[in-house]
């Protein structure tokens, strides 16, 4: 299909973020969308298609929330902005509040940002300086996890796991400091040999690491409930809680990255709400406000907050010109209003066992190696071998994509296939994308002569 003049130069003038040019060149590679209603989104040749993936596991509420879009016009004509620095506006203070009522009780101090990364930027530093103001100025060290990703800034990408010699090589040195233990990743357990007897392996070589390192030298542990980009492995049960333990017991804080497990998408609230743990901070963003406008947070525990206040020089001088900001705080409070009457958490869990059901009757697709997931965030690892387990190559995977997106499927497609729909998919929807992904799967095999 020949590429549109709006197509060509959203390839000559957009910097598309973190794709590779070749792909994007490829016939239809790049779309340009225009609108979205639901789990549907329309690009400019006026075709639909299924969002698998809720933009980047951000459009929660669906698209096209025409009440949030009022809730923010209304506040950009009353007052769009004032400065994050000794002044607050109105919906930010609400927000918060609100907040607070849904974080876990004890975490009830926000600061406001505007995405995952900055969110995770604020985490770090603020645990640096905390261990500083508390006389503990040498932790500053950061354990995190193999393929975990954090985000793009100095910080957050030192902390993330995912493509470290791709990082080292082309952005190195990274942040001092920065160590990773393995995921609680069962399906490809980096430890079986060494340890067959699991008994959470995983969480053991976390503590082994902050002896290795130094407990004193360690200022936070941080990770994401449940990994995404490590292939939305499910830790088993015992797994938080030793995380939760060692903290405790070496006197390190824990940072729970809920850019993508917040706000329902794990079928509760926050994914660690899944472990019962009590992180000491929380990192938010995507869907804080569902997209419809940036907004990111870092909450902390109140006590570890006060450490910061009484005089100038333990104040946090860290601070973002977009912190809190008008317009993004009235999305966030109409987003999370929206959540909380529609009950998209629940409908994340039982849409999530719809789909998590219809993903396990796949199985039978020669190309599906594992199907692992929780409330509406799910995976299948596709394998060229399903005795072996190889993976297959991004390349072939690349295939798969491709019969999905003419299909109508617009999802992330790897070595893994991602599933992340908005959490006000219909099960009518829910159907549509499994019945889509049988036919790419079977057209896919029989491209690459599997079965
Ligand atoms: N943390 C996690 C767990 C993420 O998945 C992401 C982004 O995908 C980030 C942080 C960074 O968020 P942002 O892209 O909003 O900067």
């Amino acid at each position: 299909m020949k590429r549109t003049p709006v197509e060509q130069s959203a390839l000559d003038h957009v910097w598309v973020h973190a794709m590779q040019y070749a792909d994007l060149e490829q016939e239809d590679g790049l779309k340009v969308l225009v609108r979205g209603e639901g789990s549907t989104l329309y690009d400019a040749r006026g075709r639909a298609f299924l969002d698998g993936l809720a933009g980047l596991c951000i459009v929660n509420v669906g698209h096209g929330r025409a009440e949030i879009a009022e809730a923010m016009a209304a506040q950009a004509r009353q007052l769009a902005y004032v400065s994050s620095f000794n002044h607050v506006a109105l919906p930010t203070v609400q927000l918060a509040e609100k907040l607070a009522t849904l974080t876990p009780p004890g975490l009830d101090r926000v600061f406001f940002c505007s995405g995952g990364s900055e969110a995770v930027e604020t985490a770090l530093k603020m645990a640096r300086q905390y261990h500083a103001l508390n006389g503990e100025p040498q932790r500053q060290k950061f354990i995190s996890r193999q393929e975990s990703y954090h985000g793009a800034t100095y910080g957050a990408m030192s902390v993330s796991g995912r493509g470290r010699p791709f990082l080292n090589r082309n952005f190195g040195p990274l942040l001092q400091g920065t160590h990773q233990g393995p995921q609680p990743f069962c399906f490809r357990c980096p430890l079986h040999l060494t340890y067959p007897d699991c008994g959470v392996a995983c969480a053991d070589a976390v503590e082994d690491i902050i002896r290795y390192e130094g407990p004193e030298t360690i200022a936070a542990i941080i990770a994401e409930p449940i990994s995404f980009s490590a292939g939305i492995a499910v830790p088993p049960a015992e797994y938080w809680p030793k995380l939760r333990a060692l903290c405790d017991r070496y006197g390190i804080l824990l940072i729970a990255d809920e850019v993508i497990t917040g706000f329902g998408r794990t079928g509760r609230w926050f994914g660690l709400e899944h472990f019962a743990v009590t992180p000491d901070m929380i990192t938010l963003a995507k869907g804080f406000s569902s997209g419809y406008a940036p907004l990111g947070a870092c909450v902390v525990k109140r006590e570890l907050a006060e450490a910061f206040v009484g005089h100038s020089d333990l104040t946090f001088r860290h601070g973002y010109s977009y912190g809190g900001h008008a317009v993004s705080a009235a999305a966030g409070l109409k987003n999370i209003e929206v959540l909380e009457r529609e009950d998209l958490a629940g409908n994340a869990g039982r849409m999530g066992a719809r789909l998590g059901q219809g993903l396990a009757n796949l199985a039978r697709h020669p190309s599906v190696g594992d199907v692992r997931g929780i409330g509406l965030m799910w995976a299948v690892e596709l394998v060229v071998d399903q005795h072996t387990r190889r993976k297959v190559t991004m390349d072939q995977a690349q295939v798969l994509d491709r019969h999905l997106m003419q299909l109508g499927l617009l999802t992330r497609c790897w070595d893994i296939l991602y599933f992340a729909p908005p959490l006000c998919i219909t099960p009518e929807e829910v159907d549509q994308m499994l019945a889509i992904t049988d036919v790419a799967l079977g057209r896919f095999e029989d491209d690459l002569g599997l079965g």
